[in-house]
């Protein structure tokens, strides 16, 4: 019986290496839907779509070929045969995802694919994102939603950034999360069955042990 774990939560919580780290202990594939997410932005980006005009976005949401490699040691991405893992990390797309992500018709395609990679994981998958468990597996077999406070968050992902500035990065935090809370279709949100951890007080190994003793229990 293949285990599906639903890892939802804001930006900097640790949801990237704590999914992939219970996945590889656990011999579970990994899907990393934020970069699906980043990787369509990317190619709205790229081809010139007016990231402004909701409409414009819909028309071309069926567009681009996504695919997602689920080794948690080697995850892939990559859009229309171009491998997309570094150009998606950039400050233009992260500040422009989060419009993307709110279109309908995105998300509807981005769940489709979603779900087949979950159904075809043979031995159970860690999905990551931000509406796992409320909306693109609502039957997972374990749900957790991470959170930590905007202050811890900001420094974790300025470390990432190395010495990106904390207080710049803090308000592009709250303003994505804000924005991503916000949104009509499938908005950032804890599952009402989800357990919440909150990682502010916890090194990543703790949040790691905590959520593999939740799949095991
Ligand atoms: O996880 P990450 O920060 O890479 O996600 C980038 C963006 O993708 C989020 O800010 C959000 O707008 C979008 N996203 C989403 N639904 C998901 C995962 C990510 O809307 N399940």
């Amino acid at each position: 019986q293949p285990v599906i774990v639903a890892i939802d939560g804001p930006s900097g919580t640790g949801k990237s290496s704590t999914s992939k780290a219970v996945a590889a202990q656990l011999g579970l594939s990994y899907l990393d839907t934020g970069a699906q997410y980043r990787a369509i932005t990317w190619w709205m980006v790229t081809s010139g779509i007016d990231i402004e005009d909701p409409t414009a976005i819909a028309a071309v949401a069926g567009k681009p070929e996504i695919v997602s490699g689920t080794d948690p040691l080697d995850p892939t991405i990559s859009v229309d045969g171009t491998d997309v893992a570094a150009a998606i990390r950039t400050q233009e797309v992260t500040s422009q995802v989060s419009a993307v992500s709110a279109v309908p018709e995105v998300r509807s395609r981005i769940t489709e694919l979603q779900r087949s990679l979950a159904a075809a994981a043979e031995q159970g998958i860690v999905v990551e994102g931000r509406d796992i468990g409320t909306t693109v597996l609502p039957d997972a077999d374990l749900k957790v939603f991470l959170t930590a406070s905007a202050e811890a968050r900001a420094a974790r992902r300025s470390g990432e950034l190395k010495g990106a500035d904390v207080a710049a990065t803090r308000e592009a935090l709250i303003k994505r999360d804000a924005a991503d809370s916000s949104r009509k279709t499938s908005p950032l949100a804890k599952a009402d069955d989800a357990v919440e951890v909150d990682t502010t007080e916890l090194t990543l190994a703790q949040v790691i042990e905590c959520v593999v003793t939740l799949v095991e229990e």
